[in-house]
This record gives structure tokens, C-alpha cells and sequence, in this order.
């Protein structure tokens, strides 16, 4: 604490989240010659560390935390970032409303100044309500934290039910799964992944995960947990039927964290507000990952919740924190490992009016790329990388590929680079 109060405010970049985004915008303001100091403070009490493999090398047994770490302890040091992990900022003011100098107070109530501020705060998962909720033997995943008391029950039960199906859940179910459980997904919807893939491919993963032994119940909405002594049981649902389950993980979405944010007018629930360059309305305040609220040019507000993301906009949010021109933002990209199936998206497949599997989904190795009005906008593949490679470098440096050749085989996709 000592540490941090020793710096003068003056000149003093606060970047507050110290997840996958926090180190971002620390480590570009570095490399982009900024010499001023820099504060990173994040609530964990860990250095940032990488979410993804929490629901599948990790939870598998197969990672260790250390294996997780970003960056280790000499990174900070050499490059003259005091982080300060396990400290929660639980308010900020401002020295005038619209500028960026301020004092943010800790929840043990010191204060730290600053002069220029990053939002890279994260989210939380969303709860669920519903009677039986708090029994213990409930999960939810986001954190080291979370995801080793997962891992010792997870090991423990026979029974498992996810309450989700959208990607952390398949992953948690398709490792719960890997390890001889009895495992029951359990989507509200009328299929998987429905925020993010197009329906062919939910479809898909519904059969590809019945296959491996995974049971899906769609359209399944959970009305109660069931307990006794305290620890769950199983998972009520709205037909009558019980699913029995002495661990249950629930992924329904993620709020992001936006308080602090909102308390200076940038932002409400829905997240933080940011252009493409990640800048907020006010001058020297950014927000980078899964808190900020981007303005799509066609798909309005999105959030999207990834590494790739939260890397892209924390480096164009250092630039911007050092009035630099962003350079254009990339094609959103992302990648979900479910068992030996490797999912990666590039653009965004919302609104498209047409879509083409090139292979064939029975040999769990194809894609499916997107359309709208003609133009390319997106590809998912499975298992097949050369094809989601090429298809995201045509979507960065333009072109297309013509609808009537995007399914034959006999056409390498490159063949469309390089015309
Ligand atoms: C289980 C799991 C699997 C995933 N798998 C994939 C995947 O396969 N591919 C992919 O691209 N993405 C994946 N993701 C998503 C990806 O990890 C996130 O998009 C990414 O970590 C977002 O980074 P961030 O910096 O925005 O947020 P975080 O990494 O959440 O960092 C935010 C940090 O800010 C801290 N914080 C918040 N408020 C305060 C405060 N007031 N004071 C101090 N600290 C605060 C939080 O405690 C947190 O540590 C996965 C996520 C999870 C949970």
C-alpha cells in the first residue's frame, strides 16, 4: 500500500482490473514509450492469469495455476508497473466532471490519484434465483478461485448438471464428461450457443456432444434446486422432472462490472461505453474486454467477450490514453474447445441471410461461412484451422469469396486470397 500512495497522482495512469485487458493497457503504454507511472489494481488475489483454460486444461487436472500466470512477478518490476492484486477499488471521483484526474479509494479506504484512467474491469456471472439456489455443491466459474473448488467437487461427484449451454458450459461439460461423469446440459433455449453461433452449427454441437455422451436437454427452463442437508441434489425443472446432480455449474451470461463507471456517467448496466479506440466520452478515460460496450457500425452496442478483444481494445485504448490515432479495429475472432473439437469464429455471423458448410459435418471437420447480401461477414470451423485462417485474413484485407464456390472442395479457399 506504501508502494502506491508513494507515487505522486501526477502523471499516473490507474488502470483498474488487473484480468487479460489490465495488462494490456499496461504493457502497450510500455511498449509505446510511455514513461509515466502506471498503477495496475485488480480485486484477485493473484497476478492476471488467463481465463480460458479454467473450464478445460485446468479443470481437467491437466494445468496447474502457476501454467495460468501472464506474466510473471520480474515482468512488473522490469518494466516499472506497480501492480497491487487482491485490492478492490470500491469508488472514484473526479477532481472536475469532465476531466480525467481524480482519486479512487480502495474497499480498506486508502487512495490512489491518477491523471488518466483504464476501466478494465471484467464481469461477473449471472446468478440464478430460483428456489434452492444457495445450496452449496452450486458453481459458477470466472475465477482460479472458482475454478479449483470446482475441480475438487467436480472430481467427487458422479452426477453433474450445467445449467447453459453457450460455450463455458459445453466446455465445463465436455471435460465433466472427459472424466466419466454423468453429465446433463440444460439450455433454455431451443438450442446451444444460440448468442453466438448461427443455428447449423448449434445443431452440430447438440448431435457431436450426444455422441461423446453428454446429455442436452433443450428448451429445459430450471425452476428449482433440490437439496438435502444443505447440498444439492439435482436440478428441478418446469415439466416436473428432476435431473439428479451433486454438482451443478451454472453459465448463463456474464454482467459486467460497470458501478464505477456509471458513478462518473459512462456507462449503465449493459457496459461501459466506448468508441472503436476504446475512449470513453471523457478525454483520458478508456475501457477495454469484456466491460466495454463498443458501438458496432452494423450491429449497434455489442460486447464481446473474449481474449482476442479484450487484447485488440486494450492496445488501441493504451494509444488512445497517449493521443494516439488507433490503427482500424480488427475482425473479431474467437475460439472454443469443446472435447477434440476445435471451434474457431472469425467476423460476425449476425444478420446474415445466407450460409455454406464446405465439408461434411458427419466427418466433424468442416465450416460454415456466412453471407450478407453476397458479401462474406463470417466463418465458424471445426477442426478445420486452414480454412478459419483464410477466411479471417480475407474478412482483414478484403475480397470475397463468391457464394457458388464456397462449398466445393476442389477450391482451396486460398485460391480467393490470392485473386
Ligand atoms: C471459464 C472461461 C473460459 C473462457 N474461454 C475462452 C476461450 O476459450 N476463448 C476466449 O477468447 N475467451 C474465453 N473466455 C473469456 C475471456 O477469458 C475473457 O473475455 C477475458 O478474460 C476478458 O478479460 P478482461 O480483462 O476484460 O476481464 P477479466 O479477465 O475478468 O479481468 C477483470 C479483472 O478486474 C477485476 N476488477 C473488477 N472490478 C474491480 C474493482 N472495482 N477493483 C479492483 N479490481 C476489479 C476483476 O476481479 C478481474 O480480475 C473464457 C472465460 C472464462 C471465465
Amino acid at each position: 500500500m506504501d508502494h502506491v500512495q508513494s507515487h505522486a497522482a501526477r502523471g499516473r495512469t490507474l488502470v483498474i482490473g488487473a484480468g487479460q485487458a489490465g495488462l494490456q493497457v499496461a504493457s502497450s503504454l510500455r511498449e509505446l514509450g510511455d514513461l509515466d507511472p502506471i498503477t495496475v489494481v485488480g480485486g484477485e488475489a493473484h497476478l492476471p492469469y488467463q481465463r480460458p483454460p479454467l473450464s478445460k486444461a485446468f479443470l481437467a487436472g491437466q494445468a496447474a495455476s502457476p501454467d495460468l500466470t501472464l506474466r510473471h512477478a520480474d515482468f512488473y518490476d522490469l518494466h516499472d508497473i506497480a501492480i497491487q492484486s487482491g485490492m478492490w477499488i470500491d469508488s472514484i471521483t473526479l477532481d472536475d466532471e469532465n476531466g480525467s484526474s481524480g482519486t479512487a479509494t480502495t474497499s480498506d479506504g486508502e487512495t490512489i490519484g491518477f491523471s488518466r484512467l483504464a476501466f478494465t474491469l471484467g464481469g461477473t456471472p449471472r446468478r440464478m434465483s430460483v428456489p434452492g439456489a444457495d445450496l452449496a455443491g452450486i458453481h459458477y466459474l470466472r475465477t482460479i478461485d472458482d475454478a479449483t473448488a470446482l475441480r475438487a467437487e467436480l472430481d467427487a461427484a458422479d452426477h453433474v448438471a450445467i445449467v447453459g449451454g453457450g460455450f463455458i458450459g459445453l466446455e465445463i461439460a465436455a471435460t465433466a464428461t472427459a472424466k466419466g461423469k454423468d453429465v446433463t446440459v440444460l439450455e433454455a433455449l431451443d438450442r446451444l450457443m444460440a448468442r453466438a453461433v448461427a443455428p447449423e452449427m448449434s445443431r452440430f454441437y447438440a448431435d457431436a456432444h450426444t455422441r461423446r455422451g453428454t446429455r442436452i436437454e433443450l428448451n429445459a427452463t430450471v425452476t428449482s434446486f433440490h437439496g438435502a442437508d444443505g447440498r444439492v441434489t439435482g436440478v428441478g425443472l418446469s415439466d416436473g422432472r428432476a435431473i439428479k446432480a451433486e454438482v451443478v455449474v451454472v453459465g448463463i451470461g456474464l454482467l459486467p462490472h460497470t458501478e464505477l463507471a456509471s458513478s462518473i456517467g459512462l456507462a449503465d448496466a449493459r457496459g461501459i461505453r466506448v468508441d472503436q479506440a476504446g475512449r470513453t466520452r471523457i478525454g483520458g478515460i478508456v475501457a477495454a474486454g469484456d466491460c466495454a460496450l463498443t458501438a458496432h457500425p452494423v450491429h449497434g452496442e455489442i460486447r464481446i467477450e473474449s481474449v482476442p478483444n479484450a487484447i485488440a481494445q486494450a492496445k488501441s485504448a493504451a494509444a488512445a490514453l497517449l493521443g494516439r490515432e488507433p490503427g482500424k479495429p480488427p475482425v473479431p475472432w474467437f475460439w472454443s474447445d469443446q472435447a477434440d473439437l476445435k471451434l474457431q469464429m472469425a467476423g460476425l455471423s449476425m444478420g446474415y441471410d445466407h450460409a455454406v458448410v464446405r465439408g461434411q459435418p458427419g466427418s466433424e471437420q468442416f465450416s460454415t461461412l456466412y453471407y450478407r447480401d453476397g458479401e462474406i461477414v463470417s466463418v465458424e470451423s471445426v477442426n478445420s484451422p486452414r480454412d478459419y485462417m483464410t477466411v479471417r485474413r480475407i474478412l482483414e484485407v478484403g475480397g470475397n469469396i463468391p457464394v457458388e464456390a464456397a462449398g466445393d472442395l476442389k477450391i482451396p479457399l486460398k485460391d480467393h486470397l490470392q485473386r
